[in-house]
């Protein structure tokens, strides 16, 4: 599977080869993490026009690249999950036990840009925000958006030390 090739050498190249979860493709509209089983799902329309909307509608960058990679920040977080009550987490991305609106993806898409986020999604919830730093920060290009503000500087900061500790 060549996807599954694409992530093993871009976790290798930001110190993350020992993160363990399984792939799979969905015919779901949207990619997504699974907790429960570990499993990062694919969406099978991500290369698609279909992909593309609900990628517009979930205010993410339109990007295909950018979604494995936020479903991969999913599963990273989950690997260290403890960390989620470390005060320094709770500081940076603010407390997982808030409600999780299943529907903020797409709800997520009228939201006016909040620049402390690098991106609408990122604003629904802590995990999602996680997800969404963790992507632009697995891009060797960095900022999705023009610039990074401070604030998401302390978050890309925060998650390459979790990087570096956690991962080998
Ligand atoms: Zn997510």
């Amino acid at each position: 599977m060549k996807i599954a090739l694409w992530l093993t050498n871009e976790l290798k190249n930001i110190g993350l080869g020992n993160l363990k979860f399984n792939l799979e493709m969905t015919d779901k509209f949207i990619s997504e993490y699974d907790h429960e089983t570990n499993t990062v799902y694919i969406s099978e329309y991500v290369d698609s026009v279909v992909g593309k909307i609900g990628r517009f509608m979930g205010g993410r960058p339109n990007d295909v690249k950018h979604s494995y990679r936020h479903e991969i920040g999913h599963a990273f977080l989950n690997s260290i999950w403890d960390v989620t009550s470390h005060k320094r987490f709770i500081e940076t991305f603010g407390d997982v036990d808030q409600d999780y609106n299943e529907y903020g993806i797409y709800r997520s898409v009228l939201l006016q840009h909040d620049n402390n986020y690098v991106s609408k999604y990122a604003q629904t919830h802590p995990e999602e925000d996680f997800a969404e730093v963790f992507a632009e920060y697995m891009e060797a290009s960095g900022c999705v958006y023009e610039e990074d503000s401070p604030e998401v500087e302390k978050k890309k900061d925060y998650i390459e030390y979790l990087i570096k500790k956690y991962g080998s």
